[in-house]
């Protein structure tokens, strides 16, 4: 009993010695607090929309300044093979959230916005990551373009999610004048749903700033409401995505860029680079850096004669399963665990960071299924050799087009042309080795056509049939008779 008095004491002194350094400088203490409980870290994702392998910092651009995301890379690690799961927006994001192969759950196309079909999206069969950080008392947050489903049925919030503010379709004007549509009911086509009013939760709401700072502005507002608890927020920034709209802030810096689009596309990737200065600033002052995984990606290769993005020194473009359709900017930190200023070359997938964060948990993750991502940390600090995967899969399914890497070597169907590249050596794909290394080539087929068998027939239509999908839905966007 005196041992426990004793220890009380120590602890009631401690804890007012800490009040008293709280009351005279509340951002110095907090850090050291934060470092020394015992919470498995948050996650912070921020995902660009169409950003190009080259124009970051961090891969080399000279052009387009991004000191802020560079910073995630600079105190933490660069990985220069970071790939996705597919060269446009929806299926790499259903993969990003489940991580998993979307096509394993016919995930195959780009979803078209249908608020009225229940089957345009995530398969109820499938956890999203926030589902299962809330097994683990995660709050969760997404922030900006949601694309896996407009049905009630599908949206953030019913898909384990606690808060959103955002859309729901493949993209969004970037002016609240131009957010006509009061909601998705009075959309009229596919791309008429860029003019919806934003979602909060499930409200619609009148936003008045630029949709990119808008979204900064809610996850510095989130990191606050969220610190007490673990938490995972999902920054989905729709920028640099098309159509190419910048506010005069972000032009005015770039003015030395003589083609207008490139310039406004540079305008649109510093007003993501500013709000990602935002985030990293409100975690530190919250005392939060130490133990928050933050990654910065991009969800497919930039679409460069469309956005004016630039994918450097690779082949290809969104859309495409060469290199340059596939192979994003991609930075981890996380000062907890990881050291600053590594760079890391094995092939690493947006799946990981699920894979990732799930092996933090202090206690077993209940999963629906099996996951194709892993468990980064040990390779990233060298705790683990090897490559985290043997092979690493990409399915275009309509035009029965596939890759796969295994270790440096790239074997693929695109355009009914078999490729074979050694990235290591060749990394624009411009030597394509298919007839001198026929043995190679077989073994890679055959990997590729085993992956395959296990992959599902596509659950819906996509964007490619918006035509045929109206002419068989004629009630596409009609109000359901109980929404008023
Ligand atoms: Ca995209």
């Amino acid at each position: 009993m005196i041992i426990l008095n004793t220890m009380t004491t120590m602890r009631l002194h401690l804890a007012i010695g800490i009040l008293v350094l709280s009351m005279l400088n509340c951002k110095s203490i907090q850090p050291e607090l934060a470092s020394t409980t015992n919470q498995p870290p948050n996650l912070v994702l921020i995902l660009a929309d169409d950003l190009g392998y080259g124009d970051v910092g961090f891969n080399g651009s000279l052009e387009i300044p991004t000191p802020n995301i560079d910073r995630i890379a600079q105190e933490g690690v660069t990985f220069t093979n970071g790939y996705v799961t597919w060269a446009a927006c929806g299926p790499s994001r259903a993969g990003l959230i489940t991580g998993r192969y979307q096509d394993r759950f016919g995930f195959s196309r780009n979803p078209l916005f249908a608020p009225n079909d229940p089957n345009m999206g995530l398969p109820l069969s499938e956890q999203t990551l926030a589902e299962v950080l809330g097994q683990h008392d995660y709050q969760s947050a997404i922030l900006g373009k949601w694309h896996l489903g407009a049905h009630p049925s599908q949206r953030p919030l019913q898909r384990g999610f606690t808060d959103f503010y955002g859309f729901l379709t493949g993209g969004h004007k970037y002016f609240p004048e131009d957010w006509i549509r009061a909601d998705e009911y009075e959309v009229t086509s596919q791309f008429d749903a860029y003019h919806t009013k934003l979602l909060r939760n499930t409200e619609r709401v009148e936003e008045t700033e630029y949709l990119t700072d808008a979204l900064s502005r809610e996850a510095v507002n989130y990191l606050e409401q969220y610190k007490d608890d673990p938490f995972f927020i999902y920054v989905a920034y729709n920028a640099p995505h098309g159509p190419l709209q910048a506010t005069q802030k972000y032009l005015d810096r770039f003015q030395h860029i003589e083609h207008p689009k490139r310039r406004t596309y540079a305008a649109m990737v510093s007003a993501v680079d500013d709000g990602v200065g935002r985030i990293l600033d409100q975690l530190t002052s919250l005392g939060l850096a130490e133990n928050t995984i933050v990654v910065f990606l991009s969800d497919n290769g930039g679409p460069e004669t469309k956005n004016y993005s630039d994918n450097g020194p690779l082949r290809g473009a969104k859309g495409s399963l060469f290199e340059g359709g596939i192979r994003v900017p991609f930075a981890m930190r996380w000062p907890k665990q990881i050291e600053a200023g590594i760079t890391y070359e094995s092939p690493v997938l947006s799946l990981d960071i699920f894979g990732s964060i799930i092996a933090q948990q202090k206690s077993p993750v209940q999963l629906q299924n099996p996951i194709d991502g892993v468990n980064l940390i040990p390779y990233i600090t060298n705790q683990k050799t090897g490559l985290p995967h043997q092979e690493l899969y990409w399915r275009k399914h309509d035009q029965d087009e596939v890759a796969i890497r295994q270790g440096n070597t790239k074997f693929a169907n695109i355009d009914s042309e078999l490729h074979l590249y050694d990235l290591n050596v060749d990394k624009s794909e411009s030597n394509n080795q298919i007839t001198r290394k026929q043995d190679l080539s077989n073994a890679l087929q055959a990997k590729t056509n085993a992956w395959l068998e296990q992959m599902k027939e596509p659950a819906f239509l996509g964007l490619r049939s918006n035509k045929t999908y109206d002419e068989n839905h004629p009630n596409r966007f009609e109000r359901p008779k109980d929404n008023h």
